[in-house]
């Protein structure tokens, strides 16, 4: 039988964390086989909800959840923890300055990734969701230097599902039919989402969604804004925010690292700038990646049309803004 996995979901007393523990338990992250152990963080106010959380999984009696740890003890949460998915954060508040907002964040994941560091398993996998969650990531690696730079990722899955979902639906074809797409830059509303070189599954073979598609205009437009501006409708709609659809693209961002992408697929990842297409090195930045044994690699040799360019470059500007405002905050 297989080893458990522990795998830390901080913030997990939240909408997102109550969403994702049962997959995780269920087994959507890491497979059907894979035992696990949960470890589940939060601060002390949402102590209380964290426990009610914690009575629920032993009510669903969930056969590959082989333990649960809950606790506000950010040591006890990291230790020996093989992944570790960084939902937690400060929420901006009416009135909040970025700058205030962005000192908050800092000082959560600087004292986390110093935790992670000391005492999580080694070869730990992280996920960062909490926004800003490319920014956050950079802090924690700031802090973490021992975990390989390559083990620190952010959280743009869910970007990439929305704009598989919104090419699915204009082309009135299944989602798993359409492959792909390419979210490039900061998960904020300055991320590219790009189906230059996404494809669709034919009876008559794979076709490029650019060619099926045939309005530009759609394209370069509604398609663009609606993915950026989703998180906005669904708040707007459910007057609470994406928690669903944020936890399930936070299993399919672990699966695909640890299990592989499939052959001729590539999903979208917020990983470390080695200055691949030009963007700076030393970002985290959201590229197209494969992964195979547990690594993510970009993907190579993509040709970038002049409009893309543009877009490329705006969004590794307001990356590097953060990251300068991130470094203002420590000081
Ligand atoms: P959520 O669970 O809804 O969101 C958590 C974080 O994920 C937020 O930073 C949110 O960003 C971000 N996020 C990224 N993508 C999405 C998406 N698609 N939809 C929604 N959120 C997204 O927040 P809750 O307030 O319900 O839960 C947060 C938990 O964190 C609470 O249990 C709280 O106690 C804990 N917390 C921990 C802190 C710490 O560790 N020191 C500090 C503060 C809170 P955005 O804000 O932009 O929506």
């Amino acid at each position: 039988a297989k080893q458990p996995v522990r795998v830390l979901v901080t913030g997990a007393a939240g909408q997102i964390g109550y969403a994702l523990v049962p997959m995780i338990a269920r087994g959507v992250m890491l497979g059907p086989d894979q035992p696990v152990i949960l470890h589940m963080l939060d601060i002390a106010p949402a102590a209380e909800a964290l426990n009610g959380v914690k009575m629920e999984l032993v009510d669903a009696a969930f056969p590959l959840l082989k333990g649960v740890v809950a606790t506000t003890d950010v040591v006890e949460a990291c230790t020996e923890v093989n992944i570790a998915v960084m939902v937690g954060g400060f929420p901006r508040k009416e009135g909040m300055e970025r700058k205030d907002v962005m000192s908050k964040n800092v000082a959560i994941y600087k004292s986390q990734a110093s935790a992670l560091e000391k005492h999580a398993a080694a070869n730990c996998k992280v996920l960062v969701v909490a926004n800003p969650a490319n920014t956050n990531a950079l802090i924690l690696k700031e802090f973490a230097p021992s975990i390989p730079e390559k083990n620190i990722s952010c959280l743009t899955r869910l970007d990439h599902n929305r704009a598989l979902g919104q090419v699915s639906e204009r082309l009135n074809v299944p989602v798993s039919d359409v492959k792909n797409v390419i979210i490039w830059g900061n998960h904020s509303s300055t991320q590219y989402p790009d189906v230059n070189h996404a494809s669709v599954k034919t009876p008559a073979g794979e076709k490029p969604v650019r060619a099926l598609v045939a309005n530009d205009e759609w394209l370069h437009g509604e398609f663009i804004t609606t993915v950026q501006q989703r998180g906005a409708a669904i708040i707007k709609a459910r007057k609470l925010s994406s928690a669903l659809s944020a936890a399930s693209s936070a299993c399919d961002h672990i699966r695909d690292w640890v299990l592989g992408t499939p052959e001729g697929t590539w999903v979208s990842m917020g990983v470390y700038s080695d200055g691949s297409y030009n963007v700076p090195a030393g970002l985290i930045y959201s590229f197209p990646v494969t992964c195979r044994n547990g690594e993510w690699t970009i993907v190579q040799g993509l040709p970038i049309d002049a409009l893309s360019r543009k877009k490329l470059d705006l969004t590794a500007e307001e990356l590097t803004e953060e990251k300068e405002l991130a470094y203002s905050c420590l000081s």
